[in-house]
């Protein structure tokens, strides 16, 4: 019924949450929604279907786009091409070549643009614009929108050596298969609405085609953006004094964060992987040094496996990681090495055997996490999987398991309803798991005399007691 209602009135373009309220006031009450709640409920349904527009927040949440194509045209007007743009804009010529060259779009020229081929958008205007913000299309320059970037028009160079002498982080690359077209601008103009500073060289903002500088609220962390082919490159540096380390790592989780809901907007299957530049220099230069994936830097130290033969050097892990990944391994043990709680992944894997009354299908709805196609030959394995999926999306500060059992609560129904008291009896045994660890290991070296010490810290490494394997390999080498 507000399908066909939206359908009836998309000529409209735009529409007001007023009319939309009136309409439903006036329905037969059987079939009315009978709160405020239950509207945003479908219009979220209708946004997620791409059968509207509509974000429940501030300056926003007045308005529903009934007519995407008309946002998509409007947004196309303005970066429309050269040519077009110079025969109709004839006085507004240099003003244009201005907004070509940098992205800096004033509301005169805007105006004008949209006046040779108006399609309802100048009246519309002060809607339209704080949505193509939203999307990431562009961001306001000023309190009183008048002036916009727009990223994608932005052509000055970046020279890649411009911030070299300064101290620095090393540098983290979020790699992606193919980078998404206009990622990279949709992440600046995000940056820019947090609102985090332009870094200035003299009079002019440091903002480029390929890369961006801003100022963090402190005033003295800085921070580099930029892109190549596949990677988008993140490095933190500061003028004087040194880099703070926990900066790094919250500089880092808001650009997770903003990648991720990125990559969502695009398409479902966009992914990204976490890799390091094998030494600090080398800004997206790939000249200079080489990219490595993450999941090379287990080893304290190790050979560059990707330099030329005639410049092969040593990268010492922590030098590079320190500045992005927090150490969590202490976290599960006190002072004194006694487990204080057992490991994530250790809780997890006793859940997902646990929770046998709950098919994996609702575990990975409630948990908001996608199914793997091909499923594993278990099903304690494939709600380990979920769990893990979820654990991996969330937060790494989160006390996962309280969220957990918050979740499974607010899902609850049927004979489902106890499995929240396993978890919480999981934890409440936490210390006790410790004992149990070790009569299994003592006990599975008995019956396997064959057990290598590799196979006993693979499986310490497991439930995170990297303390333990120091202590071994202490003892091992006296
Ligand atoms: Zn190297």
């Amino acid at each position: 019924m507000f399908e066909k209602y939206f359908q009836e009135k998309k000529s409209l373009r735009v529409m007001n949450i007023e009319s939309l309220l009136a309409f439903n006031e006036a329905l037969p009450q059987e079939i009315k929604l009978q709160t405020i709640e239950d509207i945003s409920v479908m219009l979220q349904f209708f946004h997620d279907i791409r059968e509207i527009l509509y974000y429940n927040q501030e300056f926003l949440n007045k308005l529903i786009i009934l007519d995407l194509q008309w946002l998509a045209d409007a947004f196309k007007n303005v970066i429309t091409d050269k040519n077009h743009a110079e025969e109709d804009l004839l006085e507004d010529a240099s003003e244009w070549d201005k907004f070509n060259e940098t992205g800096e779009l004033s509301v005169e020229l805007l105006s004008a643009i949209w006046k040779m081929n108006n399609n309802g958008y100048i009246e519309h205007k002060d809607e339209i614009m704080p949505y193509m913000e939203k999307l990431g299309l562009l961001a306001s320059m000023d309190d009183q929108f008048q002036k916009w970037y727009v990223p994608c028009m932005n052509k000055i160079p970046f020279h890649t050596g411009s911030f070299t002498d300064y101290p620095a982080s090393s540098i983290i690359c979020y790699m992606f298969d193919v980078l998404p077209s206009g990622i990279f601008q949709r992440l600046v103009a995000t940056c820019m609405q947090i609102p985090w500073e332009i870094f200035s060289d003299g009079d002019r903002g440091c903002i480029y085609q390929t890369a961006a500088v801003f100022v963090l609220q402190d005033q003295h962390h800085n921070i580099l953006l930029g892109m190549t082919e596949t990677e988008i490159q993140l490095q933190v540096f500061v003028t004087d004094g040194e880099v703070d380390i926990a900066t790094c790592q919250q500089i880092k989780e808001t650009i997770d964060n903003i990648l991720c809901n990125l990559s969502n907007t695009f398409q479902k299957n966009v992914k990204f992987h976490v890799a390091f530049k094998c030494k600090p220099v080398g800004f997206c230069d790939s000249e200079k040094s080489a990219v490595i994936i993450d999941s090379k830097f287990t080893r304290a130290d190790f050979q560059c496996p990707s330099c030329p033969a005639r410049r092969k050097h040593k990268i010492i892990s922590k030098d590079i990681t320190k500045y992005w990944k927090k150490e969590q391994q202490q976290k599960n043990v006190d002072k004194e090495g006694n487990l204080t709680r057992p490991s994530t992944e250790f809780i997890l894997n006793v859940v997902s055997r646990k929770l046998h009354g709950i098919p994996s299908s609702i575990l990975a709805a409630s948990l908001g996490v996608d199914m793997e196609e091909n499923s594993p030959i278990c099903i304690e394995e494939d709600r380990f999987r979920i769990l893990y999926k979820w654990k991996c999306k969330c937060s790494s500060n989160m006390d996962h398991l309280k969220e957990l059992v918050k979740i499974l609560r607010e899902n609850e129904q049927g004979e489902a309803a106890d499995y929240h008291k396993y978890i919480e009896q999981i934890e409440a045994n936490a210390t006790k798991i410790e004992d149990r660890i070790y009569r299994a290991l003592l006990k599975t070296k008995e019956e396997c005399p064959n057990l290598c010490r590799l196979d006993i810290c693979r499986a310490l490494k497991f439930i995170e007691r990297n303390d333990v394997i120091d202590e071994l390999n202490a003892q091992w080498e006296s």
